[in-house]
């Protein structure tokens, strides 16, 4: 890729990696640039951002019951050989 522009398709391609800020700087700058060039895949990185953000929330709010910890922790220990 020494071109820097991205078409819609390589873009949406880097998209979630682009939101969990794993891309390298470079790409990071290249999508950055297509998204705000390109409404299409505008559109699909607010899609892609909030579907991420409601995962986030949803995953704060699940809890390992203290009950159900002990019996896994119980559950290991009675798996392992010595
Ligand atoms: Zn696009």
């Amino acid at each position: 890729m020494n071109d820097s522009r991205l078409d819609c398709a390589e873009a949406l391609a880097l998209l979630q990696d682009y939101l969990k800020d794993e891309l390298t700087p470079d790409n990071q700058r290249r999508v950055a640039g297509h998204l705000a060039a390109c409404g299409h895949c505008l559109e699909h990185e607010h899609f892609e951002r909030n579907f991420l953000a409601a995962i986030q929330r949803a995953a704060k709010g699940i809890r390992c019951p203290d009950e159900v910890a002990a019996r896994i922790r119980q559950a290991l220990r009675s798996d392992t050989p010595d």
